[in-house]
């Protein structure tokens, strides 16, 4: 076995990549099959997503539309038709700006392929990045009236974070991995309004040699190394990954795992807006909260201040 120390890293490297290379890097964090990707390796990977209905994994990339659109009207209809996991404001009277994951603008096309604007966000998604609407139906049911200008386009990231700190926290996303055991992921996932993958002990057979042929555990924050605590929880820990080898001999990893207990390593990505980290922060750095949940939320904190002081400067102080 092996103890490792819980870690979190921010993904902004992602930010600059494009979303179909989003949406492999953060989905193979499930089959920890990571030395796959390549060159060519994006499209196919998310094409099988799809085919599979994987569907949490094309929440794992973003973008944001401008839509202008001169009639009032068909964007109070917009409106009505109450779009779902989109983040929208109205920046003026006939301008709209939309921020949503793939899975967003696919559920919505499907859902309201009626509303003028729907169609005209569809047909810029489609023409922009087939690969995640090609297989969705085209036809849109016709519109009597339907001779005014949408116009859409896209928000580059950069423009994004030149927006007014309330909508920029609003319309801008981050990714953070996380490196930590599976009670706090289950902490974590709580946190409905955000997307996660996470490595599955359904697919992950840790006794493979690109685990190391091991089981690793993240080192519990609550025992002093060599106290008779610590020494318990590792023996508990090898007691674990004994029965999890063994039962590995006649049965699948989603059958033994049954015998892993909390402390089992497991990297997840949370991906979310700056208003789900501030709520987030606010709550996961509290006192009160889980001092393993915290070992990594405290120093998450304490970067973002320094990268994103204005967002995050006065998110859960004096949580020390
Ligand atoms: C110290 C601490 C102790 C805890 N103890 C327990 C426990 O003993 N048992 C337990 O089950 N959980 C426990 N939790 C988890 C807690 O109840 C929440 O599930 C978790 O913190 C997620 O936060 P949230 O509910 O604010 O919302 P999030 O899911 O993070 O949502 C953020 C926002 O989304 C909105 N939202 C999302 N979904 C809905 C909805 N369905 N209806 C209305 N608004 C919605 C709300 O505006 C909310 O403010 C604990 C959490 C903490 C921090």
């Amino acid at each position: 076995m092996r103890i490792i120390e819980p870690t979190f890293a921010i993904l902004d490297e992602f930010d600059h990549i494009g979303l179909a290379e989003h949406i492999e890097r953060c989905g193979r964090i499930c089959y920890k099959s990571e030395e796959r990707i390549d060159a060519d390796s994006a499209l196919p990977f998310v094409r099988k997503m799809l085919q599979h209905q994987h569907n949490s994994v094309l929440e794992m990339a973003v973008l944001t539309l401008q839509a202008e659109c001169q009639d009032k009207g068909l964007i109070n209809s917009f409106f009505a038709c109450l779009p779902r996991f989109l983040h929208i404001d109205r920046p003026g009277p006939t301008s709209l700006l939309i921020t949503g994951s793939i899975r967003a603008f696919r559920e919505l096309w499907l859902q309201c392929p009626h509303e003028l604007l729907v169609q005209a966000l569809f047909e810029f998604l489609l023409a922009r990045h087939p690969v995640f609407f090609e297989d969705l139906p085209k036809d849109s049911p016709s519109v009597p009236g339907t001779d005014v200008h949408i116009s859409v386009r896209k928000v580059p990231l950069a423009e994004v974070d030149t927006l007014p700190p309330s909508l920029r926290a609003r319309h801008r996303f981050l990714a953070v991995r996380f490196i930590v055991n599976r009670a706090v992921t289950h902490e974590l996932v709580r946190h409905r309004p955000c997307s996660f993958l996470q490595e599955s002990q359904r697919y992950c057979r840790y006794s493979s040699d690109r685990f190391g042929n091991e089981v690793s555990f993240i080192r519990p924050i609550f025992f002093k190394e060599n106290s008779p605590e610590f020494n318990l929880w590792q023996q508990s820990m090898e007691e674990c990954e004994r029965a999890y080898l063994q039962l590995l001999e006649t049965t699948s990893p989603q059958a033994a795992r049954s015998v892993l207990p909390n402390s089992c390593k497991t990297e997840i990505i949370a991906y979310a807006n700056f208003v789900q980290w501030q709520h987030i922060l606010a709550l996961r750095c509290s006192p009160a909260a889980d001092p393993s949940m915290r070992e990594v939320m405290l120093p998450l904190r304490q970067e973002l201040c320094r990268r994103y002081p204005e967002h995050f400067t006065t998110v859960g102080a004096g949580a020390v």
